[in-house]
């Protein structure tokens, strides 16, 4: 097999820009490091071409919610989720980078980091008094980068602002008063697999640009585009992006059972 030449950070800011990526704007990324290296320094070497590709004015969103929910949060230590990948891990820990005082955080660099990650935890997660929130406020962009919409948390967002009628129950814990506090929430999520209709919605209307990046593929759309295409279909059918119960699909099963029947 042949050696995948390294891709260099002004190679990857170049391929940034020319997917789409704004200067001055806000970009929250989702990413695999694994599908898009090699990359020249690394997972931080491509935080800085993204932060190449947006400028001094632009600011780099990225998740940092922690998984481990019988700890409390600390946002100066408590190690991002795992499945968010090495360059959300990296991300937070970068000198600069601003990381939200709560389990359900985001980290962010540049003008509008201090605005995207503060707040208390919102409950539900994914309100829009929420970091994914105050991106689609600021008009960002989404960045898939090796990974598909199911990583897409801003079609949770649009499953609330159209009132989806599923909960599931969830917990985390914070620190009052020095002792760890539980605190049990619920919160609109199954799968995720069918958040892959998206790519047809925004495709169909020319709202996402797809490309390579590094070795990865990319899609990039509008926070704002991604959620009005979402809250048109869910308007539709608000079960949309379950799956089927003949599916076998615990996750949204576990979703399904969790709506109320009228009557
Ligand atoms: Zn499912």
């Amino acid at each position: 097999m042949p050696a995948m030449v390294e891709s260099s950070r002004s190679d990857v800011a170049n391929q940034l820009r020319g997917l789409g990526v704004e200067e001055g704007g806000v970009l929250l990324v989702h990413t695999s490091f694994r599908a898009t290296r090699p990359v020249q320094g690394g997972p931080v070497g491509l935080i800085e071409a993204l932060r190449d590709a947006l400028g001094p004015q632009g600011t780099l969103v990225m998740p940092s919610w922690s998984g481990y929910d019988d700890a409390p949060f600390d946002p100066l230590t408590t190690p991002a989720e795992p499945s968010l990948g090495v360059v959300a891990e990296t991300f937070w820990r970068l000198p600069g980078v601003l990381r939200s005082d709560h389990a359900q955080a985001f980290a962010a660099a540049g003008p509008e980091a201090a605005r995207i990650t503060a707040g208390p935890l919102p409950l539900l997660p994914h309100i829009p008094e929420s970091p994914v929130g105050r991106v689609h406020d600021l008009d960002g962009q989404v960045l898939l980068l090796g990974v598909g919409h199911d990583a897409d948390t801003t079609l949770h967002l649009a499953e609330l602002l159209a009132g989806v009628p599923y909960r599931v129950p969830r917990y985390c814990t914070v620190l009052q008063d020095g002792r760890p506090v539980r605190i049990e929430y619920e919160e609109n999520d199954h799968c995720c697999e069918r958040f892959a209709f998206a790519d047809e919605w925004l495709r169909s209307r020319g709202l996402q640009s797809e490309g390579r990046v590094g070795q990865a593929h990319a899609r990039l759309a509008r926070a704002q585009d991604i959620v009005a295409v979402a809250r048109e279909h869910l308007a539709r059918d608000p079960l949309l992006f379950l799956h089927p119960l003949d599916v076998g699909c615990e996750e949204c099963d576990r979703a399904r059972k969790s709506v109320k029947r009228e009557g």
